[in-house]
């Protein structure tokens, strides 16, 4: 085996026996490459990452430009730091009131433990309820609250005192009451295999946590920065929560979260104790300049109308392939679902043989992703369609 692989098996840490092994020497847009050369389409943007492309020139100059002046200083909330001010007052402008407390942390786990630790701050409350199939990140918080005990078993015990009700079970949501201090659910769940909230569903939701006084947390790390073909998906339902998780796209690029609420309940961290949450890179100065001009590349040219448009394109295109079982989609967040796992495992094979960089979903391995920076064009998704028909559907 080639040098490198082997040294990346030996000395770097490894997650799964099954590592993709594909060496990376450069991004371009939708593409990445290869040392020699092979091209790959990537359908998976970092998962739901690189909405603006990879090597968006404007984000490589704002990264460059900021490296150039000041990088990391001070812990994260003692200094003003130009670019987190203005990051944080572009994103709080798209956002309905009262969400305009940004709290940055390093990544999505980060900003999920953040706003749960608010939420108990806040109600003086310890049950967290969550759903079946979330997922929200792998540190003991955030796990204590994803689905999927077969991940999760091993590392118990967990925060004490969750509750998971099933997604889009209207009936559950009786079992939020006065003793909940937050329900966090994604808007549309994306590792269960891109599953939609039922007509209602959020709204009922926020219905209820208004009523027994418990703190609505939306996890839009995935959703969030267009993917859905709304900027937010809590804009897409039209229900405000108390607080949002971003991460991902959030940094264009960067490793970035936030949790974000109303200055109100952001208070709840700073004082009695002061200190509720701190963090030493939280809020960098190049990924926060990287996130804005992301942020500002995505708003110019209306990156977010346009994924309901290339993914109904998709939806579309693929569709009607005898392979295709269904396809799931929430803009250009899109699952193909195959029916059965082994069809799936050879789909895998065959895009990959194809250069097209795809995955299948934590708790879903019948269904593959399709997930592209949202600057890909009509033409590619032709490309890629008529490339996938013939090259993985036609052969399952
Ligand atoms: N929440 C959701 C919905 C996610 O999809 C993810 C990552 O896939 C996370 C949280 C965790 O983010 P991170 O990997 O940055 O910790």
């Amino acid at each position: 085996m080639e040098i490198l692989r082997r040294q990346f098996l030996q000395h770097v840490g490894q997650t799964s026996d099954a590592p993709l092994m594909i060496e990376v020497a450069r991004a371009e847009g939708i593409y990445f490459y290869t040392p020699d050369g092979k091209r790959y389409v990537d359908l998976i943007s970092g998962v739901s990452v690189s909405n603006v492309g990879h090597g968006n020139r404007e984000v490589v100059e704002a990264v460059c430009a900021q490296a150039r002046d000041y990088m990391h200083v001070m812990v994260y909330g003692e200094l003003v730091e130009r670019p987190q001010v203005r990051y944080a007052e572009a994103i709080a402008g798209l956002l309905p009131e009262p969400l305009e407390s940004v709290y940055f942390v390093n990544s999505g786990a980060e900003a999920v433990e953040g706003a749960l630790k608010l939420a108990k701050r806040h109600t003086h409350r310890t049950e967290i309820v969550s759903f079946c199939n979330a997922y929200h990140g792998s540190t003991h918080g955030a796990m204590s609250v994803m689905g999927g005990e077969e991940f999760v078993g091993a590392y118990r015990p967990l925060l004490p005192d969750t509750r998971k009700l099933r997604y889009n079970a209207f009936e559950d949501l009786e079992q939020i009451t006065e003793r909940t201090a937050c329900v966090l659910v994604e808007p549309v769940q994306g590792e269960s295999g891109v599953r939609l909230p039922e007509a209602g569903f959020l709204a009922a939701l926020r219905e209820r946590c208004s009523a027994v006084g418990a703190l609505l947390i939306f996890d839009e790390i995935q959703t969030g920065f267009g993917r859905t073909g709304e900027m937010f998906a809590l804009l897409k339902y039209g229900v405000v929560p108390d607080m949002l998780c971003l991460a991902k796209a959030l940094g264009g690029g960067m490793p970035l979260g936030a949790f974000v609420s109303s200055g109100g309940i952001m208070a709840g961290l700073r004082s009695d104790p002061p200190l509720g949450h701190i963090t030493t890179f939280g809020g960098h100065p190049v990924c926060c300049a990287a996130g804005l001009a992301a942020l500002e590349y995505i708003c110019r040219h209306d990156l977010a109308r346009q994924a309901e448009a290339k993914g109904a394109l998709f939806e579309r295109l693929l569709g009607d392939h005898p392979a295709v079982r269904e396809i799931r989609r929430s803009g250009l967040l899109v699952a193909v679902e195959l029916g059965d796992s082994v069809r799936l495992y050879r789909a895998m094979e065959l895009l990959k043989e194809a250069g097209y960089l795809s995955d299948w979903f934590l708790f879903c391995d019948t269904a593959f992703r399709i997930s592209p920076p949202l600057t890909i064009t009509e033409t590619q998704v032709r490309e890629c369609c008529a490339a996938i028909r013939a090259g993985v559907l036609d052969k399952l």
